[in-house]
């Protein structure tokens, strides 16, 4: 005895032709057996925002929890060696060469420590806090007047736009300022 084995008709009806103009996109990747990954996604995006509430907003509440709970070990200018001093008193004399301190700019404080930058976790060098209007520069900086300087302008840069790393409105500054340096350089 002998089984044939089953003929598959070669023919088949296209399921997307079949309800052209009429099917809806989920309809479509059901017949095609296809999950809607995209749907699937923002379903489930959706569902984690009603049970948790915004999760970008968290991520940002426990950023700023974590930038309150560091504790920079600030370090006095009476306290600096004579050589960094020298260096730190320039701080308004560097700024003038862009235009001055912005007004917003309360303080400039040093400190020994700095907080690792809470993305890439690498420890800054410099630090705008608009909070309190300080900017912030590690204590090592001092050991040289470009070092020194160019973190400082970066910072005034923060201060002056209010726009974070990264952005193309903070490089607009930076391109200014540079430009503005160079000016007064070679005149
Ligand atoms: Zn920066």
């Amino acid at each position: 005895m002998s089984v044939q084995p089953p003929v598959l008709d070669d023919t088949m009806e296209c399921p997307l032709c079949v309800g052209k103009g009429q099917l809806r996109r989920t309809e479509v990747l059901e017949r095609l057996g296809m999950k809607d990954f995209a749907r699937v996604a923002q379903l489930s995006a959706e569902e984690a925002f009603r049970r948790e509430g915004n999760p970008v907003r968290d991520l940002s509440v426990y950023q700023s929890e974590w930038e309150q709970s560091f504790e920079f070990k600030f370090v006095k200018p009476d306290s600096l060696s004579s050589n960094e001093r020298s260096i730190y008193e320039r701080w308004k004399e560097i700024a003038e060469l862009v235009g001055g301190v912005p007004k917003r700019v309360q303080e400039l404080k040093v400190s020994e420590t700095m907080r690792p930058d809470f993305l890439t976790g690498s420890e800054t060098q410099g630090l705008w806090d608009p909070t309190s209007g300080t900017i912030i520069i590690k204590r090592s900086l001092l050991g040289s007047l470009s070092h020194f300087a160019g973190t400082l302008l970066h910072e005034v840069a923060h201060a002056r736009t209010g726009y974070g790393d990264v952005s193309r409105e903070l490089e607009n500054e930076l391109t200014q300022m540079l430009g503005t340096v160079a000016e007064l350089h070679l005149v």
